[in-house]
């Protein structure tokens, strides 16, 4: 591990100053954030991240879970993945999101892991994690060793010649269908960008994750309630039952009346470069009842544009069953 300097932020405001300061931010940031560091420490190991500046931001009180007035739910920067999938007013109002971050990782690790660092963390594709291959995401230019290699693991949608390199977190697909807006403290002062424009695809450019810049730390994140009837679920399909990332997984909110669907939202995770919403799909449910036929036809729908690599053909079909086995799930009597 390369030697930095490791601070404290005092305040919001200092972590912002601290996280800009470096000679070299406008140059790709050498300072970054640490949160639980499960996903930080660990390239910092593999010299994947190399920050000469390290900023701590346990202390800065961004670790609380409140109620809104409008029924909505206010999720600090640093609450960690255990506090946030235990808590009752989540398990009740956004089961979605608690069964997701249930599904991740460890009881160890979620107990670490805070809600901004899974926000944002990185992929486990094993090209970028591996200094001596050729990855544009870690090394821009430097080319895309997955692409005729190992890409069981990796993106069949959102991918781009330069990079199919998978999201890996189960939270972000939950929150793909919660549409929440997230909370940015930068130099310029505070903004707020929803979450479907948060995280970006790859195109020429796979080293530009999000829409963050040198400075920006993310506050807090702010759900809008779901209808009271709304009922939602996430299906996570994987190696093995534990411990494991996403090959495939689907989030869904869904409200029916009268037997046909009001709303419903699908997300996808373990196929796609970023959280991805399976639009299309959508709109074919959309006043329809939940037949078998329908949900199948719109679960075809949401994998048409994919782009199997040459390991990964498997998941076009694996996705496609994990959507209609999510619908399945959440609908309950409404599938017919
Ligand atoms: C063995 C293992 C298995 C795992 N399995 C899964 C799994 O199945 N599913 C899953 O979803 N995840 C899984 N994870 C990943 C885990 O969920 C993430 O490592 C974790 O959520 C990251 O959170 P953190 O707080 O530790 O982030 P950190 O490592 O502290 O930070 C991650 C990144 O976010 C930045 N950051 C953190 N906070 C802020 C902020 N407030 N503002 C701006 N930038 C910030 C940091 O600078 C860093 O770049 C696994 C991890 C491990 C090690």
């Amino acid at each position: 591990m390369m030697p930095f300097r490791l601070r404290q932020a005092l305040s919001v405001q200092d972590a912002v100053l601290q996280g800009a300061a470096s000679p070299t931010a406008q140059q790709g940031s050498t300072v970054r954030f640490l949160a639980g560091g499960t996903t930080l420490l660990d390239l910092m190991k593999l010299d994947v991240e190399h920050p000469t500046h390290v900023v701590q931001l346990a202390k800065l009180g961004l670790d609380r879970i409140e109620a809104l007035p409008d029924g909505g739910l206010c999720i600090g920067a640093t609450v960690r993945n255990a506090d946030l999938a235990h808590h009752e007013y989540v398990k009740r109002g956004y089961p979605v999101l608690s069964e997701a971050l249930l599904s991740g990782a460890s009881a160890q690790l979620r107990n670490m892991a805070t809600t901004a660092g899974n926000l944002l963390q990185r992929t486990r594709c094993v090209y970028f994690r591996d200094t001596a291959m050729a990855c544009n995401k870690r090394a821009p230019g430097s080319g895309c060793d997955a692409l005729a290699g190992y890409n069981r693991n990796l993106a069949i949608l959102g991918t781009s010649e330069h990079c199919i390199a998978s999201n890996p977190s189960d939270m972000n697909v939950a929150l793909a269908v919660l549409e929440p807006q997230i909370h940015v403290e930068g130099l310029h002062g505070e903004r707020t960008v929803p979450f479907s424009k948060f995280h970006l695809v790859p195109r020429e450019t796979p080293h530009l994750e999000t829409v963050l810049v040198p400075g920006d730390l993310v506050t807090h994140l702010t759900l809008p309630p779901l209808p009271p009837d709304a009922r939602s679920g996430y299906l996570k399909l994987r190696d093995r039952a534990s411990y494991e990332f996403a090959l495939a997984s689907c989030a869904i909110v869904l409200v029916t009346r009268d037997g046909k669907v009001d709303t419903i939202r699908i997300g996808l995770g373990g196929i796609a470069t970023r959280p991805w919403r399976a639009i299309e799909a959508e709109h074919m449910l959309a006043g329809q009842p939940l037949t078998e036929a329908n949900v199948q036809a719109a679960a075809a729908a949401a994998l048409k544009g994919a782009k199997p690599q040459s390991e990964n053909g498997f998941k076009v079909e694996l996705a496609r069953r994990c959507i209609v086995q999510a619908i399945r799930n959440v609908a309950g009597e409404a599938f017919q």
